[in-house]
């Protein structure tokens, strides 16, 4: 079946890359697209990257898989978009959009008569996301953020789905794959598993790395996920997974109580308990001290490495396994 997105098609067994342009309202943004159309029949299946700047993984990594994939070796169609938030990703290096300040993972699905980061949200679902049988997005630890790579997922009322988000999330290979207990909020994976989409979130890398041992990790992973997904047989492709994925739960999220100068005392790997002091805000004017302490026990999965934080700046989020 031929692959249309807007004015891009790809016929069976033809790659087309190009760029679809999305009205967010005060401006028009070019998105790149890659659209892998295989020969033989099989699943759609949506990959994005660069939904929040300063993520550079999932941005070469896709960009990467996007010259490698062969569409004779494809099964299905493999929708690749390297830079899904380009007012983000050219435009800083944050995970807010300069044109509003706002954080597209927090508002998906989005909203067509909104501001211009809900209008590139609902862009993203209603050309790319809405027809997926399964959807990926590839983020990493930010500029200041030291994270262990780890993939995402929630778990839904519904088990069929639960279980086939699950068992994507397993594919990857990661070691940590670390659910939330709902699928409410405006991250993209769970905004697309509340319409029935099979989603998972990637996350690999740290500290604004772009580091091409860390880019073929997440492709080994990509590739072990399309191959679980029936897209690619591909043997030559697949690395072996070095390590057992575990299922890990979010136990807590710590967020700075004030304006200041964030000195941590346990940081990403640490082990912490509920109630350690885990670091210290210092006001830069008078030099005082702010206890922050864990607000639950288990594994710092990421944490802020920059000094500088305001009212609410993720300080820590802490996983522990749950098998
Ligand atoms: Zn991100």
């Amino acid at each position: 079946m031929t692959l249309t997105i807007g004015a891009l098609r790809a016929e069976p067994g033809r790659k087309t890359r190009g760029c679809l342009p999305a009205d967010i309202g005060t401006t028009t943004v070019d998105v790149p697209l890659i659209l892998v159309c295989g020969s033989r029949p099989g699943p759609r299946v949506v990959i994005t990257g660069g939904v929040h700047g300063g993520e550079f993984i999932g941005v070469d990594a896709a960009t990467r898989l996007a010259g490698l994939l062969e569409p004779d070796e494809v099964a299905g169609q493999v929708v690749i978009c390297p830079v899904a938030n380009p007012p983000a990703v050219y435009g800083g290096r944050l995970n807010i959009s300069p044109l509003d300040g706002v954080n597209i993972n927090r508002v998906f699905p989005g909203d067509k008569d909104g501001g211009p980061t809900d209008r590139m949200a609902a862009w993203l679902f209603e050309h790319l996301v809405d027809g997926a049988d399964a959807y990926v997005d590839l983020h990493s630890g930010g500029i200041d953020q030291r994270l262990l790579d780890f993939v995402g997922y929630r778990r839904t009322s519904d088990d069929e789905l639960s279980a086939k988000i699950r068992a994507m999330a397993h594919a990857v290979g990661y070691e940590r794959v670390i659910f939330g207990t709902s699928p409410d909020g405006g991250n993209s994976h769970a905004a697309a598993n509340r319409r029935g989409i099979p989603s998972i979130l990637v996350e690999t890398g740290q500290l604004g790395d772009r580091d091409p041992a860390t880019v073929s990790r997440l492709l080994d992973g990509l590739y072990r996920l399309l191959h679980h997904l029936g897209v690619i047989e591909a043997p030559q492709h697949l690395a072996p997974v070095a390590v057992r994925p575990r299922d890990w739960i979010w136990t807590g999220e710590v967020e700075s109580p004030a304006a200041g100068l964030w000195h941590p005392d346990a940081v990403t790997g640490d082990e912490v308990t509920e109630g350690q002091t885990i670091g210290r805000i210092i006001d830069p004017a008078d030099g005082a001290g702010l206890k922050v302490s864990a607000v639950s026990t288990g594994t710092i999965i990421y944490n802020m490495n920059g000094l500088t934080v305001r009212p609410g700046t993720h300080l820590a989020a802490i996983a522990t396994p749950h098998d």
